[in-house]
């Protein structure tokens, strides 16, 4: 009864507390796109006219022009900036002539019909290459007032590139994405620290992924009927059109992009997200509890799960299954219930790995390989990996939808740290990876793995085209962010850290948040300053690199020599002092002098703890600021010192190097370890060369 009563009262306590933190509901719906599209599987041509009606989100700002993402033309020849970026050739030889892509806007017009079309043309507002053709603009006849809106009637050709980056064809298979024009961002002034009004539309570049309105889209797909068809939204309508298409059409609401896929030879899986068999009671409690949220906040609603699998990799139909789920439950406890009724997961043809690992709103694509049928490659959870990361962008890029060309970091890294938390949290720590013949790996090591001394070069904050070389990207958008946060979690300890993570997701749901805006709500939370944590870590290229310098323990000898005392001079000889030193060895009566330097072997300042653990003694903790280069520790005790050890709890994941973290003064047995980490650091390029994440 008491007990009853006190959890009632607590839960009274936070919704008074939180009150203002709800969910939103809906975004601001800028955008909206009807589109209709029939695709040519065999020349891989889409076909499309799409009606986009935009709405000025200014106040003050009259607009006359407007700027369109032509992403496909980055694979038009091997002059776009995306190209040139990445090498300066696709795939080399196996770019065969029919292998470009390319999309064509052929006509535009106002629907009062204003003819834009002889206004089109291309702009390159982050490199001046004058043959990218990857953002056009046009310019209307009269400008759109603050909060008018203007509507387009457009017509398009997309030719889909042999999969190669996020989209294209394989065969059969088609992965549309970023596949008809689409409006770049009217940031009026204010928005993301603009100081005037204007759009935000950069070139498709090799790193650079996406930013883009929230709307609404419906949008019917004619293919051949043989063909099996999965998208962004929910299936709302299908008509057969009696020349051996269907068109299937597709609806959703507050996202910002859309996608969808066909091929005649997927497995169609399904399944059902239950948020009351999925999520246990003790579960929702558990989540409010940390979260300071009332049960009702943290209620998550069931949602429809289509796995399109290839035929190949049926057997792994459940574990892409269990992943969805576990997505769906761990992110909608932490930051709030997935808003939408389906989520489709695709597995990309053979040979199609390139289309893999890729999110779009409600629908991503996966990855596997019928290798991962089979012992032991079953136990390397990557199908799990994987599906539970992409999954996991829905909460980042799709619904905090920050500029992913601009600050990656907010969406990749954010998602990185969440994986690795989500894969904690379904298949145990330090497993989350891979399992057998008594190997463990986890999330955390992969990142850490990629984390040393050489990669000092780049900063976090950076653009995504910015990075030197252009394969830092990885490491600078994905592994040190999802470093920095864990390090953050280490000093916030696990419930703030859960609950910043959440004000944070409530607060820019639907909106474009940018980095300080993050940095702005730490402060809030904690009621702190941690711009000295920010400035070194997100802006500063700096690493993090404690150690022990030196630690020694000896028993205080007996002093000798020439005394002066009352009672006149005195001398102790060494032969006197060794008799003197033996008879309080024998008492047991011995004095320790145990000195230990820590030191600071990296550019990044941070306050660290060390433990000391002296013979039958419990261990012993001080903390030290770190702004030094070295701190010595100088104990006289009538215990020697057995170890020392920097960041006992390692913490602060940043840390280069833990192997030089700890000194053990007695004989060491512990195995060197160096061979693990070379085996996780190929490990994890195997899975960024995949393209995976
Ligand atoms: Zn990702």
């Amino acid at each position: 009864m008491r007990r009853v009563l006190s959890i009632s009262l607590l839960a009274f306590l936070a919704a008074a507390a939180t009150a203002a933190q709800s969910l939103p509901e809906r975004s601001d719906r800028v955008v909206d796109y009807r589109i209709s599209v029939a695709l040519d599987p065999v020349k891989h041509v889409l076909t499309g006219r799409q009606t986009l009606t935009w709405r000025n989100p200014s106040t003050t700002d009259a607009v006359s022009e407007l700027q369109f993402h032509l992403y496909l033309n980055a694979f038009k020849n091997t002059k776009s900036t995306f190209v040139q970026e990445s090498g300066g050739q696709l795939r080399g030889a196996e770019m065969a002539t029919d292998g470009w892509g390319w999309i064509d806007i052929t006509s535009i017009a106002t629907s009062a019909g204003a003819d834009l079309t002889p206004t089109l043309a291309f702009i390159q507002p982050d490199d001046g290459n004058k043959d990218d053709q990857t953002v056009a603009r046009v310019t209307l006849p009269e400008p759109v007032p603050p909060g008018g809106s203007v509507t387009l009637e457009m017509a398009f050709t997309s030719k889909l590139p042999q999969v190669f980056a996020r989209t294209g064809y394989k065969d059969d298979f088609h992965l549309a994405g970023q596949w008809f024009p689409k409006l770049g961002v009217y940031e009026p002034a204010g928005m993301r620290g603009r100081e005037t009004g204007g759009w935000n539309c950069h070139q498709f570049h090799a790193n650079s992924e996406f930013y883009a309105d929230f709307g609404t889209y419906a949008v019917d797909i004619t293919v051949p009927s043989d063909y099996i068809v999965g998208a962004t939204g929910e299936r709302k309508r299908e008509r057969a059109n009696g020349n051996g298409t269907t068109t299937y059409t597709f609806e959703q609401a507050d996202v910002h992009d859309f996608a969808w896929t066909a091929d005649p030879d997927y497995v169609v899986v399904k399944a059902t997200f239950s948020a009351t068999q999925d999520v246990s009671p003790a579960e929702y409690e558990r989540t409010a509890k940390l979260l300071g949220r009332t049960l009702d906040e943290v209620q998550l609603s069931d949602v429809d799960i289509t796995v399109l699998l290839q035929p190949d990799h049926r057997p792994q139909a459940q574990r892409h299954i269990d992943a969805a789920k576990a997505g769906l439950k761990y992110y909608g406890l932490r930051y709030g219930r997935y808003p939408y009724k389906t989520l489709t997961v695709v597995d990309p043809a053979p040979g199609a790995g390139g289309a893999g690992g890729m999110e779009y709103p409600t629908f991503i694509t996966a990855g596997s390989a019928w290798l991962f049928n089979f012992w032991p490659f079953d136990r390397i959870r990557l199908v799990e990996e994987v599906t539970v990361h992409e999954f996991g962008h829905q909460f980042w890029y799709g619904m905090v939808a920050s500029n992913e060309f601009e600050e990656a970091w907010l969406d990749e890294g954010f998602n990185t740290w969440s994986t690795s938390k989500a894969m904690v949290e379904a298949y145990g720590a330090d497993a989350t990876i891979m399992e057998f013949l008594g190997f463990r790996m986890s999330d955390r090591d992969m990142s850490r793995a990629s984390n040393d001394r050489a990669g000092r070069y780049n900063r976090i904050l950076a653009k995504s085209w910015e990075y030197t070389p252009p394969g830092a990207y990885g490491f600078y958008s994905y592994y040190k962010p999802a470093l920095a946060l864990a390090t953050l979690e280490g000093y916030l300890g696990e419930q703030t850290m859960a609950r910043l993570m959440r004000t944070y997701h409530e607060r820019w749901r639907f909106k474009h948040p940018r980095s300080e805006d993050f940095f702005a709500l730490v402060n809030e939370v904690t009621g702190q300053d941690w711009s000295w944590y920010f400035d070194q870590v997100i802006r500063g290229t700096d690493i993090v690199d404690y150690d022990i310098g030196s630690a020694s323990t000896r028993a205080v000898r007996t002093s000798q020599g020439v005394f002066d005392a009352a009672a006149g001079r005195r001398t102790v000889s060494s032969s006197d002092a060794d008799e003197k030193d033996l008879e309080i060895e024998r008492a047991k009566k011995q004095i320790f002098e145990s000195v230990v330097v820590v030191r600071r072997s990296g550019g990044v300042k941070l306050p660290v703890e060390v433990a000391f653990k002296f013979e039958g003694r419990p261990v012993e903790r001080q903390t030290w600021d770190g702004r030094d280069t070295t701190r010595r520790f100088r104990f006289e005790r009538p215990e020697k010192l057995e170890w020392v050890d920097v960041d006992p709890d390692r913490t602060i994941a940043l840390d280069v190097n833990w192997l030089n973290n700890g000194r053990r003064l007695t004989p060491d047995s512990r195995p060197a370890a160096s061979w693990t980490a070379r085996w996780l650091f190929m490990l994890q390029n195997v899975i960024t060369t995949l393209g995976l994440l």
